[in-house]
This record gives C-alpha cells, sequence and structure tokens, in this order.
C-alpha cells in the first residue's frame, strides 16, 4: 500500500511537472538569402514564409526537408490600411477574392500546415472578412496562429465557429532589435512559458536577432523549458495536414509579379521621397534592402539548397488523415481554440 502511495505520488508529480514548451516562430521569410542560416541553427524553431517572395518557394522547402515547421505568413492590410502588395488580404476584398489570394499563397508554400498573419492589424479586427478567412482555413484542415497586431483581433470568434485551431503569440523578440531587448524579451517569453506551460514568440530574420539566437538558444533548455516547434501546441488528435495535401477552393490564379513589375515597385520603394506617406509596407522593404545589402556575401550552403539536397533525405511523414468534409465536426473543449494568452492585453 505505502509503495502503491508512492508510485501515485511519483506519477502525479512527474505529469504535472511536465516541462514547460516555448514555440518561436521566425517571421518575414522569403525575401532573403539569409533566410537561410536560420536554418543552420539546430533547433526546431518555426518558419512563418511570406508568399511570393524571392525564396518562399526554396526556403519553405528546405525547411520542410530539415523537418521543420512551416506556415504561411499572410500580408493583411494593417491599421493605417496602407497597400501592403497585390499579394495583400484587404478588408474591401470579397469572398472569393480572399479564397483565392489564399489559395494562390498556399500554393506557393504548399508546405504550410498553418498560418499566421503578416502585419494585418486592420484586416484581423473585421468580422466578414476573417470570417471567410478562417473558413477558408477550416475547410483545408489549417490551423491559425494570431500575430496579434491588434488587441481587438475577432479570430478567436472566428475560430471557434469554424472549428480551426487557434494558437495566439505572446512576445514579438525583436520589435527593439538592441542586445538588451533581445534579451530582455527572450527572458519573458521563457518566464511565459514557465508560468503557462507554453508560450509562443515571434521573432524576424534580422541580424541582431539571428545573431542573439545563434547565442542564446542553448540557453532555453538549462531554464527547463523545451524549445518545440508550433505544431507540438496544437490539439495531439488535431490531424495535422500540409496545405498540399488538400484541394485549393478554386482553380489558381497567378498573382506573382512579373520580374518587370517587381522591378517597377521596388524601384518605387526606394524612392520613399515621391510618395505623400511613408506606409509600413514601405519602410519594411527599406529595412529589407537594407539587410540585403549588409548580408550580400552570404552563400547558401550546399546542405541547406533544396535544389542540390541528396534525393535519400526524405521530407518528414506527415501526420496526414484523409480530409473528410462530410464527417460531422468533433464537439471541442475551450483550450482546443485558445492556446494561448496575449500578455499586451
Ligand atoms: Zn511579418
Amino acid at each position: 500500500m505505502k509503495w502503491l502511495l508512492v508510485w501515485c505520488a511519483l506519477l502525479c508529480s512527474s505529469s504535472l511537472l511536465a516541462q514547460p514548451r516555448l514555440v518561436i516562430v521566425i517571421d518575414d521569410i522569403g525575401y532573403h538569402q539569409t533566410d537561410y542560416r536560420l536554418l543552420e541553427l539546430k533547433y526546431p524553431l518555426t518558419y512563418a514564409v511570406i508568399p511570393h517572395t524571392t525564396h518562399s518557394k526554396a526556403m519553405a522547402q528546405a525547411a520542410m526537408l530539415k523537418g521543420r515547421d512551416v506556415i504561411l505568413h499572410m500580408p493583411m492590410e494593417s491599421a493605417r490600411r496602407a497597400d501592403l502588395s497585390k499579394n495583400a488580404l484587404k478588408v474591401t476584398m470579397d469572398r472569393q477574392q480572399i479564397e483565392q489570394m489564399l489559395d494562390a499563397a498556399f500554393a506557393d508554400v504548399p508546405q504550410a500546415i498553418g498560418m499566421n498573419n503578416h502585419m494585418g492589424s486592420y484586416f484581423t479586427e473585421q468580422d466578414q472578412v476573417m470570417d471567410w478567412t478562417l473558413a477558408y482555413l477550416g475547410q483545408r484542415k489549417l490551423f491559425f496562429l494570431d500575430s496579434k497586431t491588434t488587441a481587438k483581433s475577432t479570430a478567436a470568434r472566428y475560430a471557434s465557429l469554424h472549428q480551426v485551431p487557434l494558437l495566439t503569440r505572446q512576445v514579438f523578440l525583436d520589435n527593439d532589435r538592441s542586445y538588451a531587448a533581445l534579451d530582455k524579451q527572450f527572458k519573458q517569453a521563457l518566464q511565459l512559458a514557465k508560468q503557462h506551460q507554453q508560450a509562443i514568440a515571434i521573432g524576424h530574420p534580422y541580424p541582431e536577432t539571428y545573431q542573439y539566437l545563434q547565442k542564446n538558444l542553448a540557453t532555453i533548455a538549462k531554464a527547463g523549458v523545451q524549445l518545440v516547434p508550433l505544431s507540438a501546441l496544437l490539439p495531439a488528435d488535431y490531424p495535422l495536414v500540409r496545405a498540399d495535401q488538400s484541394l485549393p477552393l478554386h482553380a489558381i490564379v497567378q498573382t506573382k509579379p512579373s520580374p518587370a513589375e517587381h522591378n517597377s515597385e521596388l524601384a518605387k520603394v526606394s524612392k520613399p521621397a515621391e510618395q505623400e506617406l511613408m506606409t509600413p509596407a514601405m519602410a519594411e522593404q527599406l529595412i529589407l534592402q537594407q539587410e540585403q545589402a549588409l548580408n550580400r556575401d552570404y552563400v547558401i550552403p550546399e546542405w541547406l539548397n533544396p535544389l542540390t539536397l541528396p534525393a535519400e533525405q526524405s521530407p518528414r511523414v506527415p501526420l496526414y488523415k484523409h480530409y473528410q468534409p462530410q464527417q460531422q465536426p468533433k464537439p471541442v473543449t475551450p483550450p482546443f481554440f485558445q492556446l494561448g494568452r496575449s500578455h499586451s492585453r
């Protein structure tokens, strides 16, 4: 009897003391050759790839071949209602336009198992367009990570309505790229993970963030926290499906700009003085161009280049179950929908 009690106590304490888990998502992947450097870090980071960018296809493929989680980083209209690009979801779009944009974006990043928003502080506050967006993800059995660029996001409401698992970002690592600020945010992410058993932090492929992570990712385990891919926070019985394992809702519309168009767009943003207003999209493009100049000499290592990877390096076998839309959705408990809390409400 005594031993039984000891055994029970041990079992209970080990399950209660399960290691806290931390996810680090790197947004804005796809603009730079240097984004490949993040795959050289031998840790399960999650990669959020911007569709229709120079390296989106290759980077997503390389990440998948390395067994990392890939999600689509979908541009959405921001609070300043800036015209992000022709590939961004906008509140004035109708349902078919939104679905076609998403079809094209997922066709460009077919390795994606879910999606989060790039900007989107205006779009994600809306009802109708978010209803359509989450319905789309539900139909394709993909989940949503709310980057939480606004406290008034309606994502939870429509994720619940359409049976889409919702994860929420708690910490942005690099709004300020100084080492002290990165360190503060990184430690806050660790602390939140310990407090709530799990936390989601988002960073960007800035050189400062890369250098910080390279130096400090090893400290996560030392702090008693496990760094896990984003999919580890989904419900255990959730069937993980890649975008290329479900059908697009419409015929794919090619939205990638031609090289000539692309160059003319770049030329536009490189002359901000001619514009009346510096939009967030333009500011971001300028920052990206500066980084590109900084890191021009980086060469993708052979072992990361999806074009030269050996064939025997097999991709991760997805936990794919056939999509059966005729089935009744299972009743779902509340944690299924809201698997994290924003700390900045
Ligand atoms: Zn972004």
